[in-house]
């Protein structure tokens, strides 16, 4: 299998936020990731105080990502250019088209990205989710059955009550078929968090300082393949490589 990994996102923080662990250990064991996020988190917070003026958010969440990028080792970036919080009012088949073109051009063999509940319930998490999708198949069967895997990334029902205090959005976004170890990647993942200091209100929040029983927490990450599609009654994979 193509041993790129390609990790298609909404917002810059979603990928040090979400599958962080397991980027930084692909990208340590030899897999090129590359990462397509669709806005520049320009709806978002500049933080309190504020880390920038708001007109300057784009750019410096910009500056933020390629930062956390490089800590986690993802080798290219490329912004969809939508405007953050209207993802979800976007023509879905142009925006799929322009995933799948990154799909082919970076030669993918594995993509991840968000389930469809989109784990916050953030509407541009659960667009970007129809439109990987809707981008993956096309792609397919453009491409010779490359990319050949597509991934969510989830969270076990338990820690999704105590990470976001509710029911998982949809089943799937707290269903698992793969669990990866990033238990060696988890500071790596904490610095790259850091690195999105306009959003440190919302991981600050989430990860409350990062104390033991949640850095244990993070030595886990887990995933839904749903395609093609996985038995999670026959054995739960340790990769997404596997
Ligand atoms: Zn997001």
């Amino acid at each position: 299998m193509s041993k790129t990994l390609l990790v298609v996102t909404a917002h810059p923080d979603d990928e040090s936020m979400g599958p962080g662990g397991t980027i930084a250990r692909c990208a340590a064991e030899g897999v090129r990731v590359v990462l397509v996020c669709a806005t520049r988190g320009e709806a978002g917070k500049a933080g309190d105080p504020p880390v920038c003026a708001r007109e300057e958010l784009p750019r410096v969440r910009e500056a933020e990502l390629r930062a956390a990028a490089a800590v986690l080792g993802i080798a290219e970036i490329h912004f969809l250019g939508y405007m953050d919080g209207r993802l979800a009012e976007a023509d879905e088949a142009e925006a799929a088209a322009a995933v799948a073109v990154h799909m082919a051009a970076a030669g993918a063999g594995v993509v991840v990205t968000f389930p469809p509940g989109g784990i916050s319930g953030h509407p541009d998490h659960q667009a970007i989710s129809r439109v990987t999708e809707r981008a993956f198949h096309q792609a397919r069967q453009a491409g010779r059955g490359l990319p050949e895997r597509l991934y969510y990334w989830t969270l076990r029902p338990a820690l999704m009550r105590d990470v976001f205090r509710r029911e998982p959005v949809h089943p799937l976004d707290a269903a698992v078929t793969a669990e990866i170890d990033v238990t060696g990647f988890v500071e790596t993942k904490i610095a790259a968090v850091r690195h999105h200091r306009t959003q440190h209100l919302s991981w600050e929040r989430v990860f409350r300082g990062f104390p033991p029983q949640i850095r244990r927490t993070l030595g886990r990450e887990t995933f839904y393949r749903a395609f093609p599609p996985a038995d999670p009654a026959v054995r739960v994979e340790d990769s997404l490589w596997g």
